[in-house]
């Protein structure tokens, strides 16, 4: 077991380069357990600045979260361990830098007569066909909805003067803000915010210098709308240009917060984020349950690794709250596309993603592919639902697109739902449905979340550790393993390591004073929802009783006795998931089977999951 754990570490360090994420030298985003205004966040806010010489660069007031400048000379590393250790900080993190989520952007742009020239050939013209756009069209000319929901394009910015854009009508305009004259009329914080703004270079110039939001922007439109058609109509939407990725496609945590917070408080209902990155950030996931709590929707591209987002998470499309669509892209046959991340646990629908057409700056257009663009698609249709049906609540938007999906062959085992979007089926469904007023209620409890999170985070046990040394690792530099054997790394790894063996060592205590009790651990009766992979077969079932040594399954698939099955368990609430091995020990009719967990693979924190989950539960019988 001990073994294990250390087999566990080393092997990340070798691993040193794949789990290294860029973040901002010197900055550091700090979440304060006390109350905004209270005593004891004033008390932090001038220690942080007269002793830890921290230079507060800005708040985000209602939840006490901080934006610093770290001491000169000390590092992200030293800084977010120091911080960690203070009794006020709820957590603190460096600001990560996100990326794009392109993987090819051609390089040749068409003007308007050759874009219609090649048009009817292009690709994008079988995804119109394959998810329903010339139904929508068609339904669009009787559409009378002066409702017209905004959508948030949380990108490289945007090409303002495209004719595609000017002459739908589609830009947000900010009504109560008068252009360039240097003032923040509205009182938002945010000066000459005429069409969104520029958080990347804190600008009201909204330009777009990649192409990429541009290109983005173009296929949300695109969904309710003709974009080739001359004249061209009025959009039934508008778009929100909200820049944080600067030129080369890459922009902060801290910027990417500050752009949903403006997306939520200036009317946007559906949030489209065509980037991400592998670390897990606290404070990005706050602000995406914020737009939970309003009712939004969070359409986030999946990733272009072409790897398992179960296992490799990418943020913020992991962030598991029931109004975040993970989105991976397909081709024109409604295969994966070659670059696209997967996940049955984690990305939830297909979108097509491969060679699409769109628009680009210089009122011009070209093709990009990555799930980039399969985004965007799934936040068109997201806000033509949210026309029809102007009080849905995003979370149920989201249960809509992924009911009304098209099986597809080629997704099975590669996503959630095994189906590729259907725009005007969803479209339909939401006109139909009966509104659901109310939605289930994200558990605030911060610890919990980064605990789910973690244990989706590779293998089993070695979430936090991976987290935990990733965090001091991004301090050495990308690339290579950290210097072993000084000073702070070293003390670093044993307390991790002790951390780890703690739980392990109070368990071979236990054991070795009660032979007769080896693996009885106390068993409750539950009722909650197990999804099993047996040999690349997907099951479902439902779990009867738990405890930290095992499990009985109900299902009617057949399990084989010593059969072993990864399993994803949710809460009973069904707020988290814990995913665990273990192998078929007994059954029962072929209904019941007992799974007892590979003790090798199950991790403390699975462990303590399930011990939270089976507090006040009745002990089976
Ligand atoms: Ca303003």
């Amino acid at each position: 077991m001990m073994l294990f754990r250390y087999v566990c570490l080393l092997g990340l360090i070798g691993a040193g380069t794949a789990w290294a994420q860029d973040y901002v030298p010197g900055e550091v985003i700090v979440r304060l357990k006390s109350q905004v205004g209270s005593q004891a966040s004033y008390a932090f806010l001038g220690k942080a600045h007269s002793q830890k010489e921290m230079n507060l660069k800005r708040s985000w007031g209602k939840l006490n979260m901080h934006h610093f400048q770290v001491k000169p000379g000390q590092s992200v590393e030293q800084a977010v361990a120091e911080l960690k250790s203070d009794p006020d900080v709820l957590y603190a993190e460096p600001n990560y830098i996100f990326r794009k989520s392109t993987d090819f952007e051609a390089e040749r742009v068409y003007n308007r007569d050759q874009v219609m020239a090649i048009a009817q050939g292009d690709p994008t013209a079988a995804y119109e066909t394959q998810i329903g756009l010339a139904e929508v069209y068609q339904s669009m000319q009787s559409f009378s909805g002066d409702y017209r929901p905004i959508v948030a394009i949380i990108d490289t910015g945007l090409d303002v003067n495209h004719p595609v854009f000017v002459d739908s009508n589609a830009l947000w305009i900010n009504e109560d803000e008068i252009a360039g004259n240097g003032i923040d009329d509205d009182g938002n914080g945010y000066v000459d915010d005429v069409n969104g703004y520029n958080f990347a270079y804190n600008s009201s110039n909204v330009w777009d210098d990649d192409g990429h939001g541009t290109h983005v922007a173009g296929i949300v439109l695109k969904v309710g709308l003709d974009i080739m058609e001359d004249p061209i109509d009025q959009s039934a939407i508008r778009i929100m240009a909200l820049k944080f990725l600067d030129g080369s496609g890459m922009g902060t945590t801290s910027d990417a917060i500050e752009a949903i917070y403006y997306a939520l408080n200036n009317g946007a209902v559906v949030l489209n984020n065509s980037w991400g990155g592998p670390s897990y950030s606290a404070a990005l996931l706050d602000a995406v349950v914020a737009t939970y709590d309003r009712g939004a929707t969070f359409v986030a591209a999946a990733g272009n690794s072409a790897t398992n987002n179960d296992a490799q998470p990418m943020y913020p499309a992991t962030y598991n709250v029931p109004h975040v669509l993970s989105i991976a892209a397909t081709t024109n046959l409604d295969y994966l596309a070659y670059f696209s991340n997967f996940g049955v646990g984690t990305v939830h629908v297909g979108s097509p993603g491969l060679n699409v057409l769109s628009t680009y700056p210089g009122g011009t257009w070209t093709q990009m592919s990555g799930t980039s663009m399969a985004a965007p698609f799934v936040s068109g249709i997201a806000a033509l639902m949210k026309a029809s049906a102007p009080e849905m609540l995003g979370y149920q938007v989201k249960s809509i697109i992924d009911a009304e999906a098209d099986p597809v062959s080629h997704l099975i085992n590669k996503v959630m739902t095994e189906a590729r979007v259907n725009a005007s089926a969803s479209i339909i469904a939401a006109g139909g449905a009966a509104i659901e007023t109310s939605q289930p209620a994200y558990d605030p409890s911060y610890m919990s979340r980064e605990l789910a999170s973690e244990l989706t985070d590779g293998g089993g046990g070695c979430g936090l550790v991976s987290k935990l040394y990733q965090e001091f690792n991004n301090g050495q530099g990308r690339g290579g393993p950290p210097p072993l054997g000084r000073g702070l790394e070293t003390w670093y790894i044993l307390v991790i390591l002790a951390l780890f063996a703690l739980p392990i060592a109070l368990r071979t205590w236990l054991r070795s004073r009660d032979p007769v009790n080896r693996r009885r651990h106390p068993r409750y009766d539950i009722q909650t929802a197990v999804t099993m992979n047996l040999d690349g077969r997907k099951l479902v079932g439902e779990v009867s009783s738990i405890s930290l040594g095992g499990v009985r399954i109900d299902t009617n698939a057949w399990l084989d006795q010593g059969g072993v099955v990864n399993m994803t368990i949710t809460s009973p609430d069904g707020k988290d998931q814990v995913q665990v091995e273990g192998k078929v020990v007994w059954s029962e009719a072929q209904k019941s089977y007992g799974v007892a967990f590979d003790e090798e693979k199950t991790g403390p924190l699975a462990l303590s999951a399930i011990s939270k989950w089976t507090k006040g539960l009745k002990k089976a019988s």
